[in-house]
């Protein structure tokens, strides 16, 4: 996937090492000014290209959404670190929660670390595509109705194969981008991550439930 260079400015980063850079990095500023000292750049963000990878998505999905919807607002992302909670309007971002979509802020949070384990550049930015497709489903009023949680949940994935759709129309995307996609989308299936749950256990469908989400999307839609 082609990816843009920059950070999204609808990035909130809380990342708290991310923090700490930032505090010694402004002190190396202050200091370089009053003194003329050097010291030393700012440590490096070993998550860089999971931020950047997360920020194409974010920035991109955007566009694509805010010219297909009317009254839309942008959603944001908050970076959280995975070994420290935070507290959101819809309970604790950590380590267990995974991303999640909060509805009555409109903010996505995150710990972009969790992306290190998954394979593939648009594989990751389906992370954040996923929980967009959340904040679509807030813009158009599809979330709080009675729907069962499942078909919320495919309908979120579908929308981000649309938007993946757009990136394949506009050649941002590589040989290989879209399987991994699939995978990731296999990988994640209610059955594939909890084999002994009943089906009324299930939050996300299976793995059939959310490929064939996902390739509907691919096609270009509609979502049911
Ligand atoms: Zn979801």
């Amino acid at each position: 996937m082609d990816e843009q260079p920059n950070v999204s400015p609808k990035i909130v980063d809380h990342r708290r090492s991310a923090a700490t850079h930032g505090f010694t990095g402004l002190m190396s500023l202050v200091l370089g000014f009053l003194f003329g000292m050097s010291v030393g750049s700012p440590p490096v963000d070993h998550d860089r290209d999971l931020v950047i990878v997360t920020s194409t998505a974010l920035d991109r999905s955007d566009d694509f959404w805010s010219a297909r919807l009317e009254h839309w607002r942008s959603p944001h992302v908050v970076l959280v670190d995975h070994a420290h909670g935070e507290r959101t309007p819809c309970g604790t971002a950590d380590e267990r929660s995974g991303p999640f979509y909060c509805p009555s802020n409109e903010r996505i949070y995150l710990d972009v670390a969790f992306l290190r384990s998954i394979r593939g550049e648009l594989a990751r930015a389906y992370v954040t595509a996923h929980e967009v497709g959340h904040h679509v489903q807030k813009v158009r009023g599809l979330l709080g109705s009675s729907r069962p949680q499942i078909d919320i949940e495919l309908q979120a994935d579908c929308f981000a194969g649309m938007w993946m759709h757009e990136e394949q129309l506009h050649d941002h995307l590589a040989p290989g981008d879209v399987d991994a996609a699939i995978a990731e989308a296999s990988a994640v299936g209610d059955d594939r991550i909890c084999p002994t749950c009943s089906t009324e256990q299930w939050t996300h469908g299976s793995s059939d439930q959310r490929v064939a989400a996902l390739a509907e999307g691919l096609r270009g839609g509609p979502c049911r």
